[in-house]
């Protein structure tokens, strides 16, 4: 008998440990039945750097989609992300969450052409804990 596994949403993020407590505590909350973690440096950075078609990133979602058919796919960015160089880079707060949002919004119209008929959340988080929703 074949069992049907599945979870309701996979979560990109950074490996950076300083969001990991804001992490594990929001989506253990939103997602109590479990989720799938695809958890890279840069979170999206190279799923969007690496080439269109194939390539490391891409296949966990493609994976986590065929073992646990998540219906929802999240993508977090992050403050002071070092893949990206960090904070310091940029002149302003603001000018990183519109650069995040930027590098969010390449990576869903790349998932939306990929891994079609899912839901995709984009959010960028602070040093600070807080979560902001970005359109994507
Ligand atoms: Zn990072």
């Amino acid at each position: 008998m074949t069992q049907h596994v599945q979870c309701p949403a996979v979560v990109v993020h950074c490996m950076d440990f300083r969001f990991r407590g804001f992490l594990n505590r929001h989506f253990d909350e939103r997602f109590p039945e479990g989720y799938d973690l695809v958890s890279l440096a840069g979170g999206i950075k190279s799923l969007i750097e690496d080439g269109q078609i194939d390539n490391f990133e891409l296949r966990q979602l493609q994976l986590s989609d065929r073992l646990h058919h998540p219906s929802v796919i999240v993508l977090v960015q992050h403050e002071d992300c070092g893949a990206y160089g960090g904070s310091k880079g940029f002149q302003e707060a603001d000018q990183e969450l519109n650069f995040q949002g930027q590098e969010l919004a390449k990576a869903k119209i790349l998932l939306q052409e990929q891994l079609p008929n899912h839901k995709i959340e984009t959010y960028f988080i602070r040093l600070s804990g807080e979560m902001v929703s970005l359109p994507g």
